[in-house]
């Protein structure tokens, strides 16, 4: 199951609800697979789908951009098997830099720079919800 945050700035306006987690949908790589709208993520998938000896790792993350602060809610996936190996990596959408990934914990100040809008403030997060 996952859980939901709201992420607030304490000196803006901006505020965006992050889901983290795995859904029930993260159950194998073919339902997965079905709603992945990136077609060359998807190419890899049905690769590594065709080898019985594939491990994959999935999850709602939430991604930083380390250059201007955006912040994007995506799904985290990494599969391996005998002959190769794969990690999905994703670029921000304001500035094209590649972005990594942060924890997000209960009720606590969250990991990034500064808000996405006025990079002054600072960013907290609050549960929201459970999902699945
Ligand atoms: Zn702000
Ligand atoms: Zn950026």
């Amino acid at each position: 199951m996952g859980v939901a945050y709201k992420l607030e700035c304490d000196s803006c306006r901006y505020e965006s609800n992050m889901f983290v987690g795995i859904g029930f949908a993260y159950c194998s790589l073919e339902s997965i697979a079905s709603f992945v709208e990136d077609a060359e993520l998807k190419q890899r998938m049905l690769t590594f789908m065709k080898d019985s000896s594939t491990q994959y790792n999935a999850y709602d993350a939430v991604y930083v951009c380390p250059q201007c602060g955006g912040l994007q809610n995506e799904l985290y996936i990494e599969m391996s098997s005998d002959s190769a190996q794969y990690k999905h990596t994703y670029n921000c959408k304001r500035c094209g830099t590649a972005m990594h990934e942060i924890q997000i914990e209960h009720n606590g100040p969250v990991d990034v720079v500064g808000c996405p809008d006025c990079r002054d403030g600072k960013l907290t997060a609050t549960f929201y919800m459970d999902w699945d």
